[in-house]
């Protein structure tokens, strides 16, 4: 496979896809620019061998083109300031003054282009009226799904290379992650340096982990997260139970829950997926106390409970001490870890107490040379809040789609390339 630091881009164009959909404020001000930032090492090794930089990326949803409030329009002097090069912008990703500007590049120089979501065909999704009929939804997905092709080879015919560096949208086969990649061989496609490190971290988890494997899921429901439960179940030695989860599989097992989350249509579920774990030799680990409160708010009265007897009108909230002692057993022996949803609500204050805990496990075990990665929304959020992100080994960037690659698919941002 064609890798970055092989390559020598001097002279040659080179379609980047990025992941610059950064979170704006109402004045159009960039309010974390993590993402412009992790791009970085992969555009900078382009420009620094003297090759032609085209930097692609989507913003947001948007619903029409244009659709000023989406422009890419307002990260481009923050990239510039980034990379050290004036990034020229080009304010569609299609048509003749677009084409010019690419024509025009010289090395050593960059051109952002337009929100490629402006175009429907970018995701190869119709816009159509909500007054469509099945018939009129039927055909127009047929003509976008031929249009998104055309569209994938006129940004190929952009550039002599594609460097796929958007790791957070490889779970979707849109034009620019997946499609364009048909029109390079395969001396002339590659990831960039983000993208690669997420795909060795989640190879690393999946094939061959270090022994003991412990994954931790948290969070809130189990129905988001069966997918991942049940493919974990054929790789991990451990499989934490912790968050809401806990209360729909203390109900399941004739546990007294209160007022705790519990999805009552996922019983049946929860005892098949222990039944699952024994059959596999996975050692399931529940919480066994909860720090319960009388409502759901951070200044709540709060006490302990086992997690079979919360009373009337109390909720689980976050695991209790003996719990947390429990899971931190587990890990601190474990040489691979996967740590995915917090144990409580951890955006109060008052319920960070379980996931401190895990966090601060992981923290020793990654320091006694455990694998560690953290990843999915909140469990990343959880590390930088408490300040531990660069103690574990791997904190992704990916969101759904590292949650996909754990539920054992293929992704097609990453099929593209590597075939
Ligand atoms: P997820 O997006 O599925 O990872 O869920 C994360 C959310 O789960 C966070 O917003 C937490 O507040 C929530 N959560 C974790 N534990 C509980 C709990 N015991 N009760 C209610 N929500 C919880």
């Amino acid at each position: 496979m064609q890798t970055l630091d092989k390559f020598n881009f001097k002279g040659k164009k080179a379609f980047v896809r990025v992941d610059f959909n950064v979170p704006v404020d109402e004045n159009q001000n960039i309010t974390d620019d993590t993402r412009i930032r992790a791009a970085m090492p992969t555009l900078k090794k382009i420009i620094a061998d003297g090759g032609r930089l085209i930097i692609a990326s989507h913003m947001g949803r948007p619903k029409k083109n244009p659709d000023p409030k989406l422009s890419l329009k307002v990260i481009v002097n923050r990239v510039s300031e980034l990379l050290g090069v004036d990034v020229k912008f080009a304010s569609g990703a299609m048509g003749e003054e677009t084409e010019k500007m690419v024509a025009e590049l010289q090395d050593g120089e960059a051109l952002l282009l337009e929100n490629l979501r402006f175009y429907a065909e970018e995701q190869g999704k119709p816009r159509l009226p909500e007054t469509a009929t099945d018939e009129e939804i039927a055909t127009a997905k047929q003509e976008i799904k031929a249009a998104q092709k055309e569209f994938a080879k006129k940004l190929a015919s952009y550039s002599d290379v594609y460097v796929n560096d958007a790791f957070g949208t490889a779970h979707r086969a849109h034009a620019s992650t997946a499609l364009i990649a048909d029109y390079f061989d395969a001396e002339h496609k590659m990831f960039g340096y983000l993208m690669n490190k997420e795909v060795d971290a989640v190879d690393k988890l999946m094939d061959n982990p270090a022994r003991p494997f412990t994954a931790i899921m948290g969070g809130s429901k189990v129905s988001t997260k069966i997918e991942i439960i049940e493919n974990l179940l054929t790789k991990v030695d451990n499989l934490i139970i912790a968050g809401g989860m806990t209360y729909t599989f203390s109900k399941a097992q004739g546990g007294k829950i209160g007022n705790s989350i519990c999805e009552d249509d996922k019983l049946e579920l929860a005892l098949e997926l222990l039944e699952k774990a024994k059959k596999n030799n996975v050692n399931m680990v529940l919480a066994v106390d909860a720090k319960i409160a009388d409502s759901f708010s951070n200044d709540a009265n709060t006490k302990f409970a086992s997690v079979r007897e919360i009373p009337e009108g109390w909720e689980g909230l976050d695991i209790g001490p003996k719990t947390a002692e429990i899971f931190a057993e587990v890990i601190k022996d474990s040489k691979t870890i996967l740590w995915n949803g917090p144990t409580g609500v951890f955006e109060f204050e008052n319920f960070t107490h379980g996931s401190r805990a895990v966090g601060e496990a992981i923290v020793e075990a990654t320091k006694n040379g455990a694998f560690s990665l953290v990843g999915g929304g909140d469990s990343v959020a959880c590390v930088n809040k408490f300040g531990i992100a660069d103690d574990m080994s791997y904190v992704s960037t990916g969101g759904g789609a590292l949650l996909e690659a754990i539920e054992g698919r293929v992704l097609p941002g990453i099929a593209a390339i590597k075939g």
